[in-house]
């Protein structure tokens, strides 16, 4: 609604003026050890910023006052209520939109700053892109005892997320290119084609114009048997693109013929992939709007193995869940 003047926005504006934190104090003195690592991780070379009469640079105003992992301990009640009112008109999201500084004079070693942090205002309901919700700017005066030496503000977006699109965006394709053409033709005929060098044999994946080991470009194909174990892999949790489904394992497989591919690793739970676990290629169709697109993925050989097998090692794959590796009686 515009103006504020919803329910909710006015029980927001009664926090405007109120203290977020009260008496805060750097975790540390300005210090020249941070000051050299901002410097090297923003690749700053000004001379200001070293040697004995060092300044820090104005824009590690924020760092100086920044809780760490073990949080804030001058907060107040005040933020954390506006928080967890919006949280409850459904605005669980938040995104920090924009900063704004203010130096009023340089900082240096051995400096020891204090600070108070007040919501300087809410904003009516806004609807942007992201959702709809309220903007919220804190506003921290950084002091050397009495003097003030610099002004931070923070606006954030707390806002209820826009719902999903109704239909998930289609599976991202492949990209194809000259030097992997070959073997994207392969998989769309459901076959799994290794680069053989002609000049020294060695096979190799991914594909690539010429041989590491000999220099040779001239190759050909071997297809593989599409039997292989996971030499490693990881599991999707996060960030979920929309496309893909989390949480989902990816393994990077070994395949018989001693070159290793990533694919996806189905068949089995996705907590129960294990290094060493059989696996056996398998073609599928993903189907889009430009014709779609056919994935290799690897399917567990013997899910019910793997379904017996505890901790770090799989199941060999000539011995199953009766291996020599951890398994479970
Ligand atoms: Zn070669």
């Amino acid at each position: 609604m515009a103006g504020g003047t919803d329910g909710l926005g006015e029980r927001l504006k009664a926090y405007e003026g109120q203290p977020a934190s009260r008496a805060g104090t750097g975790k540390d003195p300005v210090n020249l050890p941070m000051i050299r690592h901002w410097c090297e991780a923003m690749g700053d070379t000004n001379p200001a910023y070293e040697g004995p009469d060092a300044i820090a640079p104005p824009t590690m105003l924020q760092a100086w006052t920044m809780g760490g992992l073990s949080g804030n301990t001058a907060r107040t009640g005040a933020y954390d209520e506006m928080s967890a009112l919006l949280d409850a008109a459904g605005c669980v999201s938040i995104v920090a939109t924009d900063c704004e500084q203010e130096y009023l004079r340089p900082l240096r070693p051995g400096d020891e700053l204090v600070f108070d942090t007040v919501i300087e205002s809410v904003s009516a309901r806004k609807t942007t892109k992201l959702g709809t919700g309220y903007f919220v700017t804190t506003r921290t005066d950084i002091r050397i005892g009495e003097e003030l030496v610099g002004v931070h503000r923070l606006r954030v977006l707390k806002y209820a997320p826009a719902g999903r699109p109704a239909k998930a965006p289609p599976r991202p394709r492949p990209v194809v290119n000259r030097d992997n053409a070959g073997f994207w033709e392969g998989v769309a005929g459901e076959r799994l084609l290794i680069q053989r060098c002609t000049g020294c044999g060695t096979l190799r994946h991914p594909w690539l114009p010429g041989c590491n080991a000999c220099g040779s470009l001239d190759w050909d194909t071997v297809e593989s048997s599409g039997e292989g174990t996971v030499w490693s892999y990881v599991v999707m949790h996060h960030p979920p693109f929309p496309a893909f489904d989390p949480p989902y394992a990816v393994g990077l497989i070994e395949l018989a013929e001693g070159v290793r591919m990533v694919g996806n690793v189905v068949g089995v739970p996705y907590d129960k992939v294990r290094i060493g676990l059989p696996v056996r290629v398998e073609f599928r169709r993903y189907e889009d709007e430009g014709g779609g697109s056919t994935l290799p993925v690897f399917r567990a050989a013997d899910p019910l193995g793997a379904l017996g097998v505890s901790g770090g090692l799989g199941a060999s794959g000539a011995s199953g869940a009766s291996g020599a590796f951890g398994v479970e009686a």
